[in-house]
């Protein structure tokens, strides 16, 4: 099966625009990009793209598929039964798809439930966006989000429970370094493992050659994963100019996920939100913008996480993080490499995110162009089609 699109504009995933050009996919993958020249005659079907843009899928590096987007976040992993969260999980994935995201990383599941939507999906028994899945996050005891962690504590334990995260087949290892704004009582500035854990952490997940994803807010917890030797700081809201420099000097992914706070702000009126988690939200504000904008302006490695599944953050809304980085200092075209490119590299998938030969065929086609409007990419209404691993996912009436 070959299909052409042709017609509008292309964007590469990686940064460059390319006008009077065709893609030719094959079965699952982009066979061919070239100039329109050279498909003359191509009698096979053919998608047209003009007046719009054909880019690579967005892809999510920070969710949660067992996460609803309900205001109570971890209440429905007390309450429902391993089958509905399953059957919940998939659907969130399917929701992201269907949002234009036909990647997605899952730093924090429950009971392995969502590897089993990740291993459904790529059987093919049900359509969806490639997964990968961290299993438990791993904290201290007592610490943040302690209530769907594996609690550790000590370097001899925490191996013990990287390894229990791999024997339930993670693709990555989690770990919280500080405390989060959304527990009670926590507090996101202050580190919660020791460098010894931590260490013990990162090493243990390099061995088996995964990588490590820190949730971290405050200088000292970012400084501990940083020197530990961790892939991607997820949040990031305090880092300062040292953090910023030791991440830029070990190519150090930031993940904003700018949606939880915006999401947050949006609905904190309906008085549904614990207060604390929107005191939290709103005290933050201006550190949390100037510091992203700093990283950024160092030059600084960024993917595109929503930490979707949190309150009023649906997974239905991915694609809308890119309009927040936008809003936030970034060019559009860097906010769209964040959330292709880039959040490939940061997932270790090179045939992924990019529209290349050899690449796998994870497309969007937008209206307009994005790198001139976000909007055009962040909006699912403005996509008019969103294609996995060369199969039609969605296509807009
Ligand atoms: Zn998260």
């Amino acid at each position: 099966m070959r299909t052409l699109y042709r017609g509008g504009r292309v964007f590469d995933g990686a940064g460059k625009s390319l006008d009077g050009h065709g893609v030719l996919v094959e079965d699952k993958h982009i066979r061919r990009v070239a100039p329109l020249a050279e498909f003359e005659g191509f009698s096979d079907k053919t998608v047209d793209t003009s007046g719009g843009t054909l880019m690579p899928g967005v892809i999510d590096t920070h969710l949660h598929l067992l996460l609803t987007g309900g205001p109570d976040q971890l209440g429905p992993l007390a309450t429902l039964s391993p089958i509905a969260l399953g059957l919940g999980a998939l659907k969130h994935a399917q929701d992201a798809l269907m949002g234009g995201v036909t990647s997605v990383r899952d730093v924090g599941g429950k009971d392995f439930i969502e590897m089993q939507v990740r291993d459904a999906i790529n059987r093919g028994d049900f359509i969806g966006p490639t997964i990968q899945c961290s299993g438990h996050i791993i904290c201290i005891t007592g610490g943040h989000a302690y209530r769907i962690g594996r609690q550790a504590d000590g370097p001899e334990e925490i191996r013990k429970a990287v390894r229990e995260q791999l024997r339930g087949g993670a693709d990555l290892i989690k770990v919280m370094a500080t405390g989060g704004m959304s527990s009670a009582g926590s507090d996101p500035g202050a580190s919660q493992f020791l460098p010894e854990e931590i260490n013990a952490a990162v090493a243990e997940a390099q061995r088996w050659g995964k990588a490590t994803a820190a949730h971290a807010h405050g200088r000292d917890g970012v400084m501990n994963a940083v020197n530990a030797g961790i892939t991607s700081i997820e949040h990031g809201a305090f880092i300062d100019e040292q953090c910023i420099e030791a991440m830029l000097k070990k190519g150090v992914f930031l993940v904003p996920t700018l949606s939880v706070s915006h999401w947050t702000e949006q609905n904190m009126k309906r008085g549904t939100i614990p207060q604390f988690i929107i005191d939290n939200t709103m005290k933050t504000r201006e550190l949390r913008t100037k510091n992203f904008r700093a990283f950024y302006e160092a030059g600084g490695k960024i993917a595109m996480g929503t930490d979707g599944g949190t309150q009023y953050n649906y997974h239905c809304l991915s694609a809308y993080e890119l309009a927040l980085m936008v809003d936030y200092g970034m060019k559009p075209v860097d906010a769209l490499v964040a959330g292709n490119a880039a959040a490939a590299e940061l997932m270790r998938m090179p045939d992924r995110g990019k529209i290349a030969e050899g690449c796998f065929a994870d497309l969007l086609v937008v209206d307009g162009d994005p790198t001139v409007d976000i909007l055009s990419a962040a909006l699912a209404e403005r996509h008019r089609l969103v294609v996995k691993n060369g199969v039609e996912a969605k296509r807009r009436a």
